[in-house]
């Protein structure tokens, strides 16, 4: 069983801080996996999470579960909340984890020596029994498990801009396997490239390097 303690001591170390986020990502961390009955922290890939947002709030996710980006076992959804889904990976049972509307201010009657808000906070979260701080709803996947963790090896090329796709992560349209930058508007638009990447250049200049901004 892990300690709360020793999570936040652990998320912190990757900060430098410690601050309530850390130890709302560590108490939802501990009771998504509870909820799922399965033990923390983990060394395989049973548990699958998604955090729907990035920053302080997953590293204390991620130091409770031990579930992480880099094994695949943690995934990025940003919505901009401090949510997260804790799925078994074996039976496919998913619970959704939210913070309760009002733990802001329930949480200054739990740290009352604490004069300054953020300080009740950083103490409250770790002290609020789960019943006050989180809803806890069961959910389902909208994607199967085994399609979100794919298969290793597998990779096509893009029918439109030629890139490797690895995961499946290529959609089908118009009978084409093609990525989803092409399917769909995209994060980036891209820039007039200044030198082609050809055999021998080794190196491009960004338009922020050699232009003003516009
Ligand atoms: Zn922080
Ligand atoms: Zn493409």
């Amino acid at each position: 069983m892990s300690d709360l303690q020793e999570i936040l001591e652990r998320s912190s170390s990757w900060h430098k801080h410690l601050c309530p986020r850390q130890v709302l990502g560590a108490r939802i961390g501990l009771a998504g996996a509870a909820a799922l009955g399965l033990e923390l922290p983990r060394k395989d890939k049973r548990l699958l999470v998604f955090t729907e947002t990035d920053g302080c709030f997953t590293s204390g996710v991620e130091a409770a579960t031990g579930c992480s980006v880099r094994h695949r076992t943690l995934r990025v959804v940003d919505y901009g909340k401090t949510g997260a889904t804790f799925v078994d990976v074996k039976t496919e049972t998913a619970v959704r984890l939210t913070l309760q509307l009002d733990i802001r201010q329930k949480a200054c009657a739990y740290a009352p020596e604490e004069r300054k808000h953020y300080y009740a906070q950083l103490i409250g979260y770790q002290r609020m029994p789960i019943s006050e701080l989180l809803t806890i709803q069961p959910v389902r996947l909208s994607t199967p498990v085994s399609q979100i963790v794919s298969r290793a090896g597998v990779r096509v090329n893009c029918a439109i801009c030629g890139e490797e796709i690895i995961n499946e992560r290529e959609v089908l349209r118009n009978g084409q396997l093609i990525c989803q930058a092409c399917a769909a508007p995209t994060y980036y638009e891209p820039e007039e490239l200044l030198f082609a990447l050809g055999e021998t250049a080794v190196s491009f200049t960004l338009p922020s390097m050699t232009a003003k901004p516009r």
